[in-house]
């Protein structure tokens, strides 16, 4: 565990979160600031930066984190209208928290793909 890691702390439990799934792998919780009507983030329990870091080193953890992506959209009711799973990756990506995570997002129709173009 990275102490300095805020998605890290979550899975300690030393910050409090709205958990919505949970596997041997993987968490899911809602976002605190969420962007559509379902906003979930699912991450690996163990600290990745991000998912090119987590899809080399660990492709059976990154398989798990897509497989939960799916569990919870399914969960959420999302899986019959549609959704969007994001991983913001890097500064351009405009990853803010660097623990991965996958953004899982619906409930309503989601507009261009990008922001502004
Ligand atoms: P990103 O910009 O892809 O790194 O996304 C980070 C996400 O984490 C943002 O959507 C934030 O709203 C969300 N976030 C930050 N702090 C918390 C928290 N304590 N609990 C849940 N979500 C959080
Ligand atoms: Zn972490």
């Amino acid at each position: 565990m990275d102490n300095s890691c805020l998605f890290c702390r979550i899975v300690a439990g030393e910050i409090p979160a709205t958990v919505v799934h949970r596997t041997e792998t993987t968490l899911a919780f809602r976002d605190i600031n969420p962007k559509a009507p379902t906003h979930v983030l699912v991450i690996p329990v163990e600290h990745y930066a991000d998912v090119a870091v987590l899809a080399e080193a660990n492709p059976s953890v990154a398989a798990d984190v897509l497989a939960s992506a799916a569990a919870v959209a399914e969960m959420e009711g999302l899986a019959a209208d549609g959704f969007r799973v994001i991983f913001n990756t890097g500064e351009d990506g405009g990853q803010e928290v660097f623990h991965v995570h996958a953004h899982v997002v619906g409930g309503a129709p989601l507009g261009p793909m990008l922001a502004g173009r």
